[in-house]
């Protein structure tokens, strides 16, 4: 099977500006950032999309939520606070099939999202 974008990121064969990594997730710069921090978070494993993961995955499910603030922690923006976005499919504005947690911060979140 192709890679993914993403798995193409964590094997270093594109270039991205990778923030943590650990044997089962990598995390790194969005590229067109939409907040003065915003990051991805997303599996070694590529499960194309969260509604795609199963109960197979409930424990790697549980490590990125817990490791994502610890990311925004460590990098300085958790103190006021940050946001956490799963995209998933065509409606959720998911572009790359490939699960990802988006970390944002730096600034005041408004809601409802676009
Ligand atoms: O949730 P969605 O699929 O829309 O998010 C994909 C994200 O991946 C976008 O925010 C985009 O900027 C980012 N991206 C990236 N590096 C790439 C390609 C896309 O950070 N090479």
């Amino acid at each position: 099977m192709e890679k993914t974008l993403f798995q193409k990121i964590c094997d270093r064969e594109i270039p991205a500006t990778i923030v943590y990594e650990d044997d089962l997730c990598v995390s790194f710069k969005d590229i067109s950032p939409g907040a003065p921090a915003h990051l991805l978070l997303v599996p070694r494993k590529p499960i194309p999309r969260i509604a795609a993961a199963t109960a197979e995955d409930q424990s790697l499910l549980g490590h990125l939520l817990l490791t994502a603030p610890k990311i925004a922690r460590e990098q300085g923006f958790a103190d006021d606070g940050f946001r956490l976005v799963i995209n998933c499919g065509k409606n959720g504005g998911e572009t790359v099939p490939h699960l990802h947690v988006h970390i944002l911060g730096g600034r005041q979140m408004e809601w409802p999202p676009g």
